[in-house]
């Protein structure tokens, strides 16, 4: 399924590749979603654009899937421009590793096309994040995000830091102190079992 609808929101699902495997991930729950988010091929941007005749139904279009959608960064463009002759919201959500996926600031770009941002967190440090996301990139992914974020907060009018409720209730708080030493909202997403 390429985009899927959530109450008012509409998503969409770009790719199934992501360069996390966290211990919590949705999709390694046999049931998922409800929906079956598993890809045979990623779609094209057409594809997805012909899917969303009437972006204006929706309160917000969110990037998001079963993979990390900046992976597809040309593609998930391209579907913004189109969106962007609407009034919608575009939201992206992400697991903050754009920058260090793509070697360069692409925060400049996404924010010429995106309203809102949600960043996975996740952890209050480097270790935790490792133990909890399992990166690619062990030594560079938390301080990417956290870099990220920074940027994001320069060009992008809302962004939101969220961890998933798997960590205890003391280190939600050091989380919520990062973001709002950072300046950004907060958000706890409840671990769906
Ligand atoms: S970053 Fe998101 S899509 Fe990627 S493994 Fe983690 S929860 Fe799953």
């Amino acid at each position: 399924m390429y985009t899927y609808q959530l109450q008012d929101s509409l998503y969409i699902n770009l790719t199934n590749r992501c360069t996390n495997s966290c211990v919590f991930c949705i999709r390694k729950k046999p049931e998922g979603m409800g929906v079956d988010l598993w890809l045979n091929r990623e779609p094209s941007s057409e594809d997805i654009i012909n899917e969303i005749p009437n972006p204006d139904l929706y309160k917000e279009i969110v990037f998001c899937g079963y993979g990390e959608p900046t992976i597809r960064l040309s593609q998930m463009l391209q579907i913004c421009k189109y969106l962007k002759e609407f009034k919608t919201k575009i939201r992206l959500n992400t697991n903050g590793q754009g920058n260090l996926i793509w070697g360069e600031d692409i925060v400049p770009v996404l924010a010429e096309h995106i309203n809102a941002i949600s960043i996975s967190l996740n952890a209050k440090d480097m270790k935790q994040y490792n133990q909890l996301c399992l990166p690619e990139n062990k030594e560079q992914s938390y301080d990417a995000v956290i870099d990220f974020t920074i940027e994001c907060q320069k060009y992008i009018p809302e962004v939101c830091l969220t961890v998933v409720d798997t960590i205890s209730a003391y280190d939600i708080e050091v989380c919520r102190d990062i973001a709002k030493k950072l300046g950004t909202n907060f958000k706890v997403r409840h671990h769906i079992k």
